[in-house]
């Protein structure tokens, strides 16, 4: 495999990089989603970001893309995370589900204020009683005349807080088998009867919510593609929320070794022995998941996102631990590098959990009986 960039990729990154040595100054700081202000910044940021044409550049043209190849999707995430600047938007799996799925007007409705970022979105899947067991989830939509009238609970909804739309997964088909019986609407996050409220997380991020429906009118022809199809489309859909964008998390990862690193070799942190092996142990497995993380660009069909969702984990949580016992006692509040660690704790819950990515390896790959 040659992983050396083209000509045409090497001029796509060389303006990308001019682009944001013009550009990032103003977002290295205050973005994120501990407060309103962080989040706007943010907001602002996915819109400079769109504006430059550096957001889902793999949709298609006439949606608000570039039409290109998933490997500038990866370019994107990899040179910002070089040059440490926030994360593209994380919206490439949404984009994809409505791409791949809906019919013309409703793709021409909201693709282009999605790849804009003019609108913000939210993926509502999980329920209290239904998150590794997705299938059982039971917000249900009733079919009245050209509307679907909505009534359920999700909850750890990403962005909901501030979300203009819901991709939303939910039972329209009672007599059909579970898998079978779902459906995928975009519903309107105004629409009377729906209620939000806010979960903080343990780092302090404002990002979470759970969220109500109460007979909440949702117009039929918001249904992505036809009805009964939601699982199809859901599991389309988790094979676009890693790959590229674990470019960048690799980058993210190189960065805060680098400083480790730094701290041991200047002496400013104290490294017994079996301290510096677990850092080189992070070092060769960051470049091994670099490669993983490659492969499963051209893998994307198979499982390779699921041994990258294992390894990701796994190295990232390492590596935490490792800065952690660098700093002697521990990390302290207020110290950026224990919200990080606060949030590689979540690598192994969400996007299907660590003991269900082993399932799926465990079947597929090793050709195991189900546990
Ligand atoms: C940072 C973050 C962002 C998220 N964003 C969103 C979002 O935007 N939209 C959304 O819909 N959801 C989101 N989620 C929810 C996420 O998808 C779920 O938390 C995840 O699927 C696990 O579901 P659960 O929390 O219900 O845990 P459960 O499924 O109840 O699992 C609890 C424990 O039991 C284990 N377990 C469950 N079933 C099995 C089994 N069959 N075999 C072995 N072990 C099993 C699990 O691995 C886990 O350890 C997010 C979660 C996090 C942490």
């Amino acid at each position: 495999m040659d992983f050396a960039d083209t000509p045409e990729v090497a001029r796509f990154r060389a303006g990308l990089r001019a682009w944001l040595a013009g550009h990032l100054d103003e977002y290295r700081h205050g973005t994120g989603y501990h407060s309103d202000a962080a989040l706007a910044a943010t907001l602002r940021w996915h819109r400079a970001l769109a504006g430059a044409g550096y957001v889902a550049v793999s949709l298609p043209a006439e949606y608000g893309g570039r039409g290109l190849p998933d490997v500038y999707e990866a370019v994107i995430n990899e040179e910002l995370a070089r040059a440490q600047a926030p994360a593209a938007p994380p919206i490439g799996h949404i984009a994809h589900a409505i791409a791949d799925f809906a019919g013309d007007e409703l793709k021409t409705r909201v693709l282009p204020g999605l790849l804009g970022c003019t609108s913000s979105w939210c993926q509502g899947f999980s329920e209290p009683g239904a998150g590794s067991d997705l299938a059982s989830l039971t917000t249900t939509g009733r079919r009245e005349g050209d509307e679907y009238v909505v009534d359920g609970q999700k909850i750890w909804t990403s962005g909901a807080m501030w979300a203009d739309w819901c991709l939303l997964l939910l039972r329209t088909e009672a007599d059909q088998p579970r898998h079978r019986g779902l459906s995928m609407l975009v519903v309107d996050m105004t629409s009377a009867g729906i209620e939000r409220r806010e979960i903080t997380l343990a780092n302090g991020s404002r990002e979470f919510a759970e969220v109500f429906f109460d007979g909440v009118r949702v117009p039929a022809a918001n249904l992505v593609g036809q009805a009964g199809i939601g699982w199809r489309i859901a599991m389309h859909m988790l094979t676009y929320e890693r790959g590229p964008a674990d470019m960048g998390w690799v980058g993210r990862l190189g960065h805060v070794l680098a400083a480790a690193v730094e701290d041991v070799r200047t002496g400013r942190c104290a490294a017994d022995e079996p301290l510096r092996r677990r850092l080189v142990a992070c070092a060769v497995n960051i470049d091994v998941l670099r490669w993983q993380v490659a492969r499963s660009l051209v893998d994307r069909a198979g499982v390779a996102a699921s041994v990258d969702k294992l390894l990701t984990t796994r190295i990232e949580q390492e590596l935490f631990r490792v800065v952690g016992d660098l700093a002697g006692t521990g990390f302290v509040q207020g110290d950026d590098r224990f919200d990080e660690y606060l949030w590689s704790r979540a690598q192994s819950i969400y996007g299907g959990t660590q003991q269900i990515q082993r399932q799926i390896v465990a079947q597929r790959v090793l050709g195991l009986p189900r546990g």
